[in-house]
């Protein structure tokens, strides 16, 4: 079995079939995107995998354990949103520490915590700074110590640069991948963005209609479309 193991999952909401028969293995270390157009269920199955959508049927293995009955908590998930999802009323240290004060953590080991994660997202200096007084791409990079600072055994990231510029967006797609390779952690990511999967991916997951259309490397996926949906989709690189 894969670090990472979804089977079977299947989700509706009232009439409405969201999620079909999805299947994944993710190994340990690798990232694999979710890509494809709004309202294909990517972000769904993210949530089912978070704990926030309970699967109608299916199941997910973390290290070899069901976690579908499991809380958000005991998942134990880092996850990333679009944007504005930091603390406005705390600062960047108190943010990055939040989960830890929830886990319980000490004072002085969130102390180091606080400052290895933000010298991980290379803002050593900026702790005591409010979200509102930093950029688009700095909170994110805060939201993903926040989310790190817990040593998650599983990063998810839902369109985290959706809501930035087209530059910041470019270099913040490089910076994850870093931090990412540079901790090992088993990341999956949700983008309609063929750009951002082709370019940050160990593997791409295609998705269309709930369905997974076609699961490969981007060299595959970009080369040697298995389906036509697959090859209009990401064939539209501008
Ligand atoms: P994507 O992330 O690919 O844009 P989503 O997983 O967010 O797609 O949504 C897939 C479909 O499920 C959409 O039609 C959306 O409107 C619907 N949906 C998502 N969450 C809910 C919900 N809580 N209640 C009802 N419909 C939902």
């Amino acid at each position: 079995m894969s670090f990472l193991e979804i089977s079977h999952l299947e989700k509706s909401f009232g009439p409405l079939r969201v999620v079909k028969d999805f299947n994944l293995s993710v190994e340990k270390g690798e990232f694999v995107s979710l890509l494809g157009p709004s309202g294909c269920g990517k972000t769904t199955v993210l949530r089912m995998v978070a704990g926030f959508e309970t699967p109608d049927t299916g199941s997910i293995h973390i290290e070899g354990k069901d976690v579908v009955r499991l809380g958000p908590n005991a998942r134990k998930i880092g996850m990333v949103f679009q944007a504005y999802a930091l603390f406005p009323n705390l600062t960047v240290s108190q943010n990055v520490a939040f989960g830890l004060k929830v886990a319980g953590v000490g004072k002085a080991e969130t102390a180091d915590r606080v400052r290895e994660m933000l010298s991980l997202i290379g803002l050593p200096d900026l702790g005591d700074r409010y979200p509102f007084q930093m950029s688009g791409g700095q909170q994110q990079r805060v939201a993903l110590a926040r989310a790190l600072a817990v040593r998650p055994r599983v990063l998810l990231l839902d369109e985290p640069l959706s809501a930035l510029d087209a530059k910041i967006r470019v270099s913040l797609r490089s910076q994850i991948r870093e931090i990412q390779q540079r901790l090992g952690i088993t990341t999956i990511f949700v983008t309609h963005d063929q750009e951002e999967a082709l370019s940050m991916s160990d593997r791409i997951v295609v998705m269309n209609g709930g369905i997974a259309e076609q699961v490969g490397t981007p060299f595959d996926i970009y080369n040697k479309p298995t389906t036509k949906f697959v090859a209009n989709f990401v064939g539209t690189l501008n």
